[in-house]
């Protein structure tokens, strides 16, 4: 029998939400699910088998993100 069954990850502890920040500039992140999304820039950083990875190199860069000029 196949055992591939989907499993819904437990959410990130908000213990844990409110201890991590976003590596660049420090601001608070969502739990959205697959990623954490920084409230300030908007980058996205992966959770991997339920633990956020929270690396600059790791992270999608927002989408439509605008160039600082
Ligand atoms: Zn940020």
């Amino acid at each position: 029998m196949a055992e591939n069954v989907t499993v819904p990850r437990m959410p990130i502890a908000p213990e844990l939400l409110e201890i991590l920040a976003c590596p660049v500039d420090h601001a608070a992140v969502t739990d959205e699910t697959t990623h954490l999304v920084c409230s300030s820039c908007g980058r996205r950083y992966p959770i991997r088998d339920g633990i956020p990875v929270m690396l600059v190199d790791d992270a999608e860069p927002p989408a439509g993100e605008r160039p600082i000029s």
